[in-house]
């Protein structure tokens, strides 16, 4: 049961990010934060408010499939390692399950 508000779909024209794969701006709304965490962990930041510092990846899912995205990560969130592979696919896995979810949002409200 997911219980997430309309609220996080607010439209700022200002907040533009860039997806660290395909580099392509977009709404910070409609991409995925991966924040590093203040335990220097990483994780998938689902309503943008999770402090630490962050990279976006878009929903797209072939962009989480690059596989420069552990070393994108490495230099976006100043790691001293790129995530390991498990770490990463934890994320993935992660990250996929809230782009399904956008979308079926998204099927849900066509306008
Ligand atoms: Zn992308």
């Amino acid at each position: 049961m997911r219980t997430r508000t309309a609220s996080i779909r607010g439209r700022n024209l200002s907040t533009m990010r860039t997806c660290i794969a395909c580099r392509t701006p977009a709404q910070k709304n409609s991409l995925i934060r991966i924040v590093r965490t203040v335990q220097g962990e990483l994780d998938i930041d689902n309503n943008g408010k999770l402090p630490g510092r962050g990279a976006y990846l878009c929903e797209n899912v072939s962009c989480w499939e690059n596989g420069f995205i552990p070393v994108s990560l490495q230099e976006s969130l100043h790691l001293v390692n790129p995530p390991s592979k498990t770490e990463f696919n934890l994320l993935t896995k992660k990250a996929r399950d809230i782009i399904l979810e956008s979308l079926a949002k998204k099927k849900g409200q066509t306008k």
